[in-house]
């Protein structure tokens, strides 16, 4: 490994005073590039490794200066229309400087360890007081394993708590290294049935499964989440499936993240296409009747965000 793959990253946004990564109060580091495509992704722009220009039309004054500013023709005004190639766009981010609107945001930059490890100390005595830390996300961290681990390297040099969010589609070998320097896995189940899975996120799940019966077994601390999607993974049968792997594992809790409509917004500004534009969140009644269900199948469901 290099110096500058090792002590370099690609991170689209760092979020401060976060309390729901982990316990206390936490700051998130989030990382840009996913292996999966789920339907619901509600971080698109954290799905490609390439940072991405986020468009607000509303604020766009047609001044043109972006058009001057970008030397592959990705930016233009074609009669009257503002358009934006994002196939010609290198992610060079000089629109963006021109910008005096604020239309125009690039989702992703590189920084190295240190320069988000300054982020993160900055509310040191914070983390002290709430018995919090730091937590990285994505994305998913494992998509770029050395500067996840140098960065909670850097965490635990502080006694820092640290956390990591993933989905596990990744080899044995990084997450193995990277538990080393992780205090909690935030460790997300989309699916029991592996073609389904395959179908609603572009993977199947045996990587995922297995990695976190391993992650289990050395007695790591583990918090899970599945999110929730009407129609999607919401069958009885999933959710049987669901509590008989866990029980079989004993793990008697888990944190269901009920689908909403929000990110639709993110797509249009990213230009991308929606597929479950006309999903709705459920209803409290529903989501306590999953969780009635659970709990007689001898799961506690907490409900999250
Ligand atoms: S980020 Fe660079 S390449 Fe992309 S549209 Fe803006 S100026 Fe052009
Ligand atoms: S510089 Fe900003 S306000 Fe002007 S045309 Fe480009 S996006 Fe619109």
């Amino acid at each position: 490994m290099t110096r500058c793959e090792s002590d370099r990253g690609v991170v689209f946004d760092i979020q401060r005073f976060s309390v729901h990564d982990g316990p206390g109060i936490r700051t998130t580091v989030f990382l840009k590039g996913c292996p999966l495509k789920c339907l619901w992704c509600h971080n698109p722009e954290s799905q490609s490794m390439q940072p991405v220009l986020s468009f607000e039309r509303e604020l766009c004054i047609m001044c043109g200066e972006c058009v001057k500013e970008c030397s592959r023709n990705a930016q233009a005004i074609v009669d009257g229309a503002r358009i934006i190639r994002r196939e010609l766009c290198s992610g060079c981010g000089r629109c963006v400087e021109a910008c005096n609107t604020n239309a125009l945001i690039l989702k992703g930059q590189t920084m190295t360890v240190e320069e988000v490890f300054r982020e993160v100390i900055r509310d040191e005595l914070l983390y002290r007081k709430s018995k919090g830390g730091i937590t990285i996300s994505g994305g998913e961290p494992l998509m770029q394993p050395t500067f996840t681990y140098n960065i909670l390297r850097r965490g635990k040099e502080h006694n820092l708590h640290t956390t990591i969010e993933t989905c596990g589609h990744a080899p044995w070998a990084s997450l193995k290294k990277i538990l080393k320097v992780t205090d909690l896995v935030i460790y997300d189940l989309k699916h029991m049935d592996s073609i389904q899975h395959k179908k609603f996120v572009g993977v199947d799940n045996v990587l995922i499964l297995k990695n976190l019966k391993k992650i289990i077994e050395k007695e790591k601390e583990v918090h899970v989440r599945v999110p929730l999607i009407p129609g999607l993974n919401d069958s009885e049968d999933n959710l049987l499936k669901i509590a008989e792997f866990f029980k079989h594992l004993r793990v008697t809790s888990v944190e269901f993240i009920p689908y909403h409509e929000f990110a639709s917004t993110k797509y249009e500004l990213l230009g991308m296409d929606y597929s479950l534009k006309a999903l709705t969140a459920y209803t409290s009644e529903e989501l306590e009747q999953k969780r009635k269900k659970m709990a007689k199948l001898g799961i506690k469901i907490v409900i999250g965000v």
